[in-house]
């Protein structure tokens, strides 16, 4: 009995000893499993790959093992990590997704370096965007970060300014906005906050949610996540320096 259950489980995900192609192949089983528990199908849902605080070595392994969608939350970091295998071009198909708040005085190479923007959280960095997307007539569709908790110290547009924030957007500033991304407060259960960001982009008709990371994923994808974020499950603890 016990050899047919451990037949069928996923490898099991140990941190420190597990690679990163160990742990994506482990990830895509889990992610597909999920899907097929909502109903929905694996391509449905991005692994946004979080690639802040980790060595280039493990970054290359995530290339090398097929990821190709990347999430990173500072600007400069982001450049240091991608720069060169951008412009080397063996990687036509990478997607960078920018997942941390983003100054205005950074939009310039944001708008250069990245293909989605999932923080837009205020009036002033939409101007800032719209203008720089027009200067280098990119195409760049933006999330609108939703603070869900209403938690004062942390970004995002409030649920009851969501409607104007939108209109803002798309006729003064002339952005592509085609989704919603939320952090949910740590103290509280993930999920009401997933059902609630669905259920926001239900009423405005945005196909893309991100939510969910490496804690909370699977609750995420029951949920409606179309791109999840996930850092260390993937490549490891972080190192904080
Ligand atoms: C760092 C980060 C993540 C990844 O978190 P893990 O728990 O390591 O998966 C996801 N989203 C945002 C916005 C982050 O800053």
């Amino acid at each position: 009995m016990w050899i047919a259950t451990s037949l069928f489980k996923a490898p099991r995900n140990d941190g420190i000893k597990m690679s990163v192609s160990d742990n994506l192949a482990s990830l895509r089983i889990k992610i597909s499993k999920a899907t097929q528990v909502a109903g929905r199908t694996a391509s449905d849902v991005r692994l946004v790959a979080v690639s802040k605080k980790q060595p280039m070595d493990k970054i290359h392994a995530a290339l090398a093992a097929g990821q190709r969608v990347f999430g990173e939350n500072r600007v400069q970091e982001a450049q240091e990590h991608w720069t060169e295998i951008k412009s080397s071009g063996a990687c036509a198909d990478l997607r960078l997704h920018l997942i941390g708040p983003l100054q205005t005085n950074k939009a310039k190479d944001a708008v250069a370096l990245f293909d989605v923007i999932e923080t837009l959280d205020r009036e002033k960095l939409a101007r800032k965007l719209g203008e720089e997307i027009r200067a280098q007539g990119k195409a760049l569709p933006c999330f609108i970060q939703v603070n869900t908790g209403a938690e004062p110290q942390k970004a995002g547009i409030a649920p009851s300014a969501l409607d104007d924030f939108l209109d803002f957007c798309r006729a003064e500033c002339g952005l592509n906005i085609t989704g919603l991304m939320c952090i949910p407060p740590l103290e509280e259960p993930a999920a009401l906050h997933f059902a609630f960001l669905k259920k926001l982009a239900g009423r405005f008709k945005l196909p893309h949610l991100s939510m969910g990371m490496s804690g909370d994923f699977e609750k995420a994808i029951a949920l409606g996540a179309t791109h999840i974020r996930i850092g260390t499950a993937l490549f490891g603890v972080r190192h904080e320096c």
